[in-house]
């Protein structure tokens, strides 16, 4: 994924009327709380951090360089990692979450990758060059699409930049592309969309071109800053190490509460109150969330009061997107030793990439030969789909697949499967964030504005220029971190947010800045319209 942004630099102006109306809000929601005696067991906390992945460690780290240590986190699951997970499929684990460490080889370097060399984790640089594309009937792709979807993917980039330049509203991939000259007028050039020489648009955003922001897609901090490789994980401790290893690095394992899925929160002016599905009640004066889009959207945690509507309509806005990474283990390997066997489905994203994890330097053969691991991967509403089936049923599809693939071989029925469901999973309810077309900076800021000064939002999606990376969840959580060790040292800072909702009719101004270290131009979709001050 390759997405920068800038904040455009704006003057709050301090409007009296949005001041009082600001007040009267404020007032509304506490009015409501009743105030009851705190239970008898409630354990009581300056921070409560909830969720242990990679946020939420890293937040727990950066707390305790602030030297403060009076802090839990409350994690639903008995394990450490969230997004990071491993599964065992036959002899090996694999990974069913977070894969690869994105981003290397640049002129800073990605943090992630950073722990990663610390620890030694074991990893391989991917070359997404190493592949053959197989058409629908079989035959092998020679044709000069890849080359068009360059020039046209490039021309794209460029009309995107030039809108920001011009003070143009952001516009879709998908737009950017049809107006480069780009046409998908066969499964190939479907293809080439989803997964070009470079992971593209489907296979990284794990959502359709047409949904993509232009200004947000088309450039970014994680390949601009941290380089271009991608590394993939393949160390049998799992990519969760990272996560286990910061959370050693903050002095905190034993601040996990494991097993807590957190039900309820109520929050006033004073502190937060969290409780636990086995009844359980925390208090804390800051809460630091770092749960998944998702568990906001689909309303696994009730607030009290009701979250206000300029906050939800923020959390639908943005987009957590489904990216299912399906592994099956054949008895033996028949497909050929490329990393990468990609299909030109007449379906566009019907079960397109498939990745040889028996190629040199991933997984080891195992000397009994029966560890032959290849994955194929569905994004957006196909992986949704098929998350509705049944093992049974998808193994079915992809044999299908596989078979009009290679009409000339006998392909054997995988002997295991790890088929995850992220969508459904209740503790995420997606893969990763990602940015659409409509939503904006102002849309941002009400997304992760903290309820109250005391609730506040981290985790992947609050990474304005990383969201949806290892590496935005890391800083993330370090960042949300910051803010509330200023907060308990009474020096709070100010955020930005639209307690009256997002005007229309606000002036629309698009912004774009030069960095001084960087060569390309960073730029952002803002209304221009002015917020309030908490
Ligand atoms: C299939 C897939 C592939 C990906 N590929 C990559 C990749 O290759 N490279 C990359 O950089 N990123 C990738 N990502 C994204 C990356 O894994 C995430 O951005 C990152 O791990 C998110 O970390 P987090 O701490 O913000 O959130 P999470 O990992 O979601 O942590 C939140 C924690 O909260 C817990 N929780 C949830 N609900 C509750 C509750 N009610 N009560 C208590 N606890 C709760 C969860 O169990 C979890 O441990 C991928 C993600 C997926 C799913």
């Amino acid at each position: 994924m390759t997405r920068v942004f800038w904040r455009a630099r704006r003057v709050s102006r301090p409007v009296a009327a949005h001041a009082l109306l600001l007040l009267a809000v404020l007032l509304a929601s506490t009015a409501s709380i009743a105030v009851h005696a705190a239970p008898k067991n409630q354990i009581k906390t300056r921070v409560l951090i909830l969720g242990a992945g990679v946020a939420g460690v890293s937040a727990a780290r950066a707390l305790n360089a602030h030297n403060i240590t009076d802090y839990l986190i409350l994690e639903a699951q008995d394990v450490i990692g969230g997004r990071l997970k491993q599964a065992q499929l036959g002899d090996v684990k694999i990974e069913v979450g977070g894969n690869w460490v994105e981003g290397v080889g640049g002129k800073t370097e990605n943090p992630v990758w950073t722990l990663a060399k610390k620890y030694g984790l074991k990893t391989i640089k991917t070359n997404f060059d190493d592949r053959i594309t197989i058409k629908s009937d079989g035959t092998l792709d020679t044709s000069d699409v890849a080359d068009e979807w360059e020039e046209k993917f490039k021309k794209a980039q460029e009309i995107v930049a030039d809108h920001a330049k011009r003070g143009l509203q952001d516009i879709s991939v998908r737009t950017a592309l049809q107006m480069a000259g780009w046409r998908n007028k066969s499964p190939l050039h479907d293809l080439y969309e989803y997964q070009a020489s470079y992971p593209e648009i489907d296979y990284e955003y794990a959502s359709d071109a047409s949904i993509n922001s232009g200004f947000y897609t088309a450039d970014g901090d994680t390949f601009e800053e941290y380089g271009e490789d991608n590394y993939f994980v393949t160390d049998q401790r799992g990519y969760k190490l990272i996560a286990e290893k910061v959370l050693e690095e903050a002095k905190a394992t034993t601040k996990v509460h494991f097993n807590k899925r957190v039900t309820d929160v109520a929050y006033d002016k004073s502190g937060v109150t969290v409780t636990t599905r086995d009844g359980c009640t925390y208090r804390a004066d800051y809460v630091i969330s770092t749960f998944a889009l998702g568990v906001y959207q689909e309303n696994e945690v009730k607030f009290t009061p009701a979250l206000p509507e300029w906050k939800t309509e923020a959390l639908y806005k943005f987009h957590i997107e489904d990216y299912q990474k399906i592994f099956l283990n054949f008895p033996y390997q028949w497909w050929s030793n490329h990393t990468f066997t990609l299909f030109a489905s007449e379906r566009k994203g019907y079960y397109p990439i498939f990745q040889n994890v028996m190629a040199a330097g991933y997984m080891p053969k195992s000397a009994d030969g029966k560890r032959n691991i290849f994955m194929v991967t569905l994004t957006g509403n196909e992986a949704v789909r098929a998350e509705r089936l049944t093992d049974a049923q998808i193994i079915d599809e992809i044999m299908a697949v596989l078979r009009q693939m290679y009409p000339k071989q006998t392909i054997p029925r995988p002997t295991a499967a790890v088929i995850p469901r992220w969508k459904s999973d209740p503790l995420f309810h997606g893969s990763f964030t990602n940015w659409p077309l409509g939503m904006t900076v102002e849309s941002w800021e009400n997304l992760v504005a903290p309820l109250n000064k005391r609730f506040f939002f981290s985790g992947e999606m609050a990474s304005l220029n990383q969201f949806g990376y290892v590496h935005g969840a890391l800083n993330a959580g370090a960042e949300t971190a910051d803010q509330v060790a200023q907060c308990v040292k009474g020096k709070c800072p100010r955020f930005k947010y639209y307690p009256t909702g997002l005007k229309a009719c606000a002036q629309h101004a698009t912004t774009l800045r030069r960095r001084a270290d960087g060569p390309r131009g960073h730029f952002v979709m803002s209304t221009g319209q002015q917020g309030v001050e908490m």
